[in-house]
């Protein structure tokens, strides 16, 4: 059995977290129930964070708030010193109602909106990472209306896509973001972004994907960025202060996946953008990644409670929880695999063979296909692991389930971060017909 951070078994036999029994956060709160260990958070940033200090190289690392936003976790990166990413005006709403500092913040998005554009500028935030063309054009406008100043970074694509194990290089990058670094789309950004004197062009950025577990295709895409740099220098004379690689780093959900330290990918890209800097006599940008999963993914589980279950005889058994994909789409979304136990009883000896269902009228709303478990009552509680990432943040309504209650746990306290949707919550947009 895997666990995460301050995961453990306490005195009484039950699932502990941040020094909290889990039993108790399931009573105290109740179920389905998303809870972080707010330690393995501030572990796996400082762990980024370190990584660039200890070589000196200036860097910022924005927690893509994507994977989880909400105040208190966005008030959680800024007391770790991260900067933030923000994709919408929702995103950005929240990290300003959190205090978030405006100059640390990056917006991000392939169709920014002019009403969150004119958010970003009117709230001065750190830089706009502009997408394509008619961004450039709406952005220009708006600057021209408000007579306002804004730092950007272009996003390019690189030619490289990373999935899982493996990296793809594609001659034309078929993406809906960003502009292509080899067809011209990308010189040709820049000559309009250079031209607009009141945008200040910071540098690239690109993100090759997702769930990544080696560094290859981050230093393949740094290669692919410094190489057309040291070209516009000769021919534009321009000049990166910034070199922004994106996010993607790996996770542990499964015993088949096997991530790399943060420090590992820190330490193998400074490596190698400080070599090619060199190679082609250029100035050392700062470096900015962009970890969303790997800041908070391991962090989360969620506690469910054990309901109905239906034998299938010599197929399966399904039991089902009070859960499922209205609070974590992943696995129907895209096979996403977890593991779990049974929060009551986690070292008891497994002796059946499971399959975890949801509560949803769908029947592709499976959490976890053949979960080895010990015999599971009504009642028991169980815990799946690592839902800190694109779990909440992707939950819904669906069926009219309200969303989940979110627990900060931290050195055996337990904080309450987002109370759970209540029945009126689910109408309160709701008009009558009459
Ligand atoms: C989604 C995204 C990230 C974060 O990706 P993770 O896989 O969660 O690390 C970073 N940067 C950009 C631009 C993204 O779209």
């Amino acid at each position: 059995m895997y666990f995460y951070g301050t995961t453990g078994v306490n005195k009484q036999g039950h699932l502990e977290i941040g020094g909290v029994d889990s039993l108790e956060l399931a009573k105290n709160f109740g179920t389905p129930l998303y809870v972080y260990d707010v330690s393995l958070i501030r572990e796996r940033a400082s762990g980024f964070k370190k990584a660039f200090a200890e070589q000196n190289v200036k860097a910022q690392v924005a927690y893509a708030s994507k994977a989880f936003s909400t105040v208190a976790m966005v008030q959680l990166a800024e007391e770790e010193g991260l900067s933030l990413d923000v994709v919408s005006g929702g995103e950005l709403y929240t990290a300003l109602a959190a205090g978030f500092p405006a100059e640390r913040i990056h917006f991000h998005g392939n169709n920014k909106s002019r009403e969150e554009l004119e958010m970003a500028l009117d709230n001065q935030i750190g830089c706009i990472v502009i997408d394509n063309f008619y961004e450039i054009e709406l952005l220009k406008t708006i600057c021209l209306e408000k007579s306002a100043k804004v730092n950007v970074l272009l996003r390019v694509t690189p030619g490289i896509e990373a999935h899982t194990h493996d990296y793809i290089l594609t001659g034309q990058e078929d993406s809906k973001f960003g502009f292509d670094l080899q067809n011209g789309q990308a010189e040709k950004a820049l000559a309009a972004v250079m031209a607009f004197e009141s945008f200040d062009v910071l540098g690239l950025h690109c993100h090759i994907g997702s769930q990544i577990f080696e560094t290859t295709g981050f230093l393949l895409a740094a290669r692919k960025i410094v190489e057309k740099l040291a070209e516009w220098k000769a021919k534009v004379a321009f000049e990166a202060k910034v070199l922004n690689l994106g996010g993607g780093f790996g996770i542990r959900y499964t015993k088949e996946d096997e991530p790399i330290p943060p420090s590992q990918y820190v330490s193998a890209i400074i490596k190698e953008v400080k070599l090619l800097i060199e190679q082609y006599s250029l100035e050392m940008p700062e470096i900015w990644i962009e970890p969303g999963r790997s800041l908070v993914g391991d962090a989360g589980m969620t506690l469910y409670k054990i309901g109905s279950s239906k034998d299938v005889p010599n197929v399966r058994k399904y039991l089902a929880v009070d859960g499922g994909m209205s609070d974590n789409i992943r696995p129907a979304l895209y096979q996403a695999k977890y593991e779990a136990v049974l929060a009551n009883k986690p070292l008891a000896q497994n002796t059946e063979t499971v399959s975890i269902a949801g509560k949803c009228c769908e029947s592709g709303d499976m959490l976890i296909w053949d979960l080895p478990l010990p015999r599971a009552e009504e009642d028991d509680i169980l815990a799946v692991f690592c839902t800190g990432a694109y779990g909440y943040s992707m939950a819904n309504n669906y069926n009219r389930i309200p969303r989940p209650a979110v627990v900060f746990v931290e050195n055996g306290n337990a904080t309450l971060v987002v109370k759970r949707e209540t029945y009126e919550d689910l109408i309160k947009h709701d008009l009558p017909l009459k």
